[in-house]
């Protein structure tokens, strides 16, 4: 057998990240505007989605490359029907070792304990403020706080805590919210992860100035509690942990822009129509689809990934710089965040 792959850094494949829709039932100001993301926006036909059965084998060959870490996201993973049906598929994977999902939460009440039957361990939920004006205006698809707050409980009742919690943070519309968002959930068991606005994608309109940095965020909550910084829990962790001195539970920050971490990166994206991107601010993707529905043998696949994985040279947010702002990069729903 093989020795699993490395890229030219050195890295391995251990995360891999799966967009399963590209839509969502959120116009998330930093992710999918409305303007751009409208009524006459085109979706992707289901036909050109990758169906359960294919990713459930490309996972399995993923797994037999490195990978250990598989989370569904999208858009909005929940809005894809019967998707505890694709968890029980990849639940049932041997080298699935931690299965998880990114949900804006909204449809948890629903299906949270589906999704916990069916094997799905943790979920991370989003919220970018804790006031509706402010949520709402972010979201802008009149979601208010208390929807994504009955997704949290949903969550934990059907024991898929421990709950992170993510918040971007964007300049001039959510960074007077941090400490209401820490002092709300200080206490209660679930991570808050504030988050830098990133350039993924090219509809946002991104800048520099826009991008309220960690240090920022953590001398904004340390006013208020002391923060001790607590060591990585595996090597490639994204959040820098943080626990706060007087015991009241961990947070994290995720410095992407200002602190870029692409020395361990170890993440690999499926996007909805089954393109492999080994970098989220990649511009193009490897056609996987192509393969699997040009009758490619498992064997084929597998030599194919660690082809695409032993190339790989990516390191973006360490290149960030004015000029590469720009790039056509893809979009954060189609290519998972
Ligand atoms: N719909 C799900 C959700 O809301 O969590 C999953 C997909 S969403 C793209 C995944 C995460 O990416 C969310 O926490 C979202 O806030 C974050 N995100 C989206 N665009 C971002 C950006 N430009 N910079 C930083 N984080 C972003």
């Amino acid at each position: 057998m093989l020795a699993a792959p490395r890229d030219t850094r050195g890295r391995p494949l251990h995360d891999l990240r799966i967009s399963v829709t590209d839509r969502c039932n959120f116009r998330c100001v930093y992710c999918m505007p409305r303007a751009v993301f409208g009524p006459d926006h085109a979706f992707l036909p289901r036909g050109e989605l990758l169906t359960f059965e294919e990713i459930t084998r490309l996972v399995r060959i993923f797994t037999g490359l490195g990978v250990e870490k598989v989370r569904l996201t999208g858009g909005e993973p929940l809005v894809r029907r019967d998707l505890a049906e694709l968890v029980a598929q990849l639940a049932a994977i041997p080298g699935v070792r931690d299965l998880t999902m990114t949900t804006n939460g909204t449809l948890l009440p629903r299906h949270a304990r589906s999704l916990a039957e069916a094997g799905l361990q943790r979920v991370t939920i989003s919220l970018d403020a804790d006031d509706d004006a402010t949520f709402m205006r972010v979201n802008d698809a009149g979601v208010p706080v208390a929807v994504v707050m009955a997704g949290i409980a949903a969550a934990e009742e059907a024991g898929l805590g421990p709950i992170k919690l993510n918040m971007v943070v964007k300049r001039g519309w959510n960074e007077h919210a941090i400490l209401p968002m820490a002092r709300r959930f200080h206490g209660t068991g679930r991570i808050l992860r504030f988050i830098e606005y990133m350039d993924v994608g090219h509809s946002n309109g991104w800048r520099l100035d826009d991008v309220v940095s960690a240090d920022e965020i953590l001398s904004t909550i340390a006013s208020e509690f002391p923060l001790e910084p607590m060591p990585p829990t595996h090597p490639g962790e994204v959040a820098e942990r943080f626990r706060y001195a007087d015991g009241g539970g961990e947070i994290g920050v995720i410095a992407s822009v200002s602190r870029p971490f692409c020395g361990d990166c170890s993440r690999a994206r499926l996007s909805v129509d089954g393109q492999l991107y080994t970098c989220l601010f990649a511009t193009t993707g490897h056609d996987l689809r192509a393969l699997l529905r040009g009758g490619a043998t498992d064997a084929d696949l597998e030599a194919d990934v660690r082809r695409v994985w032993g190339a790989r040279d990516d390191r973006y947010s360490e290149l960030r710089s004015s000029e590469t702002v720009g790039l056509p990069k893809v979009e954060m729903s189609y290519i998972g965040g």
